[in-house]
């Protein structure tokens, strides 16, 4: 199965206006050849309409770190609602980053709302899943895994994958600078797929899985030629133009 690789960039909480020209800046220059992948830059909230326009007219989209779960507009102070994201042009937004759940205390269950109301208004959820060390050691990563991704599967459906891409991002390897090795990420993606395809295999086999956790240009290659491994979501590693554009380059020569 031929599927398109993806990079995504989440700046988390990082950015201000000068910075944020100048690392877009650089990267749509330097990445200006790779029009074999799909390149997704995540900026926080209030830089959205700024970067989205400086990425009109290129091959780069514009998504956004979270969204409210709440279909309609109204009374939510601070939430940003799906039709606004659209309105400044996301088309992805990421869903269940393990710092939502952690520190914001994110269940299964909202996630699955975001990812649906995601859906709804035209975006694409990036749907992040991963297990803390102590789950791990414990020997309990697929339960885990097959825990968070089940929640969305049950609730919204197996076609909904049609339109959504997984992230899996072990927690123990987020910002740690300790990376899952290509094995570990490969067997893990695997099991993640075999849990689509139990539900259907066609869909299964065309669903992006990304790997993020500590990606940096010098071991994005060995990931990203993992067989199921389908391209990265970084964090640090993002605002560098030179580490992404390399992160980039690597995702590229996976299509080759
Ligand atoms: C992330 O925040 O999604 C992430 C993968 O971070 P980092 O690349 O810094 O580990």
């Amino acid at each position: 199965m031929n599927r398109r690789a993806m990079v995504a960039g989440n700046w988390k909480m990082n950015g201000a206006r000068d910075f944020n020209t100048s690392l877009v800046h650089d990267i749509l220059f330097d990445a200006r050849g790779f029009t074999d992948i799909d390149i997704v830059i995540c900026p926080p909230a209030p830089y959205l309409d700024s970067v989205g326009r400086q990425l009109e007219g290129s091959s780069l989209q514009l998504g956004a770190q979270n969204l409210c779960e709440q279909e309609k507009q109204g009374a939510f102070t601070g939430e940003i609602d799906g039709s606004m994201l659209r309105d400044v042009g996301c088309a992805y937004s990421i869903v269940g980053h393990s710092e939502r759940r952690a520190l914001y205390g994110e269940t299964d269950v909202r996630v699955m709302e975001k990812f649906r109301t995601g859906q709804v208004h035209g975006l694409t959820p990036i749907l992040c899943i991963g297990e803390t060390l102590d789950e791990r050691e414990s020997g309990q990563t697929e339960a885990v895994l097959a825990r968070q991704l089940g929640a969305v599967l049950d609730a919204c459906g197996i076609a909904a994958f049609k339109q959504a891409v997984i992230a899996y991002e072990p927690v123990w390897a987020i910002g740690t600078g300790r990376t899952a090795t290509p094995d570990q990420a490969q067997q893990t993606h695997a099991f993640i797929r075999a849990q689509l395809a139990a539900a259907d295999a066609k869909i299964a086999g065309s669903t992006r899985i990304l790997y993020g956790g500590s990606v940096k240009a010098d071991n994005a290659e060995a990931l990203f030629k993992c067989p199921d491994v389908d391209g990265g979501l970084i964090g640090g590693a993002a605002l560098k133009a030179g580490e992404f554009v390399a992160i980039c380059a690597a995702a590229q020569a996976r299509n080759k």
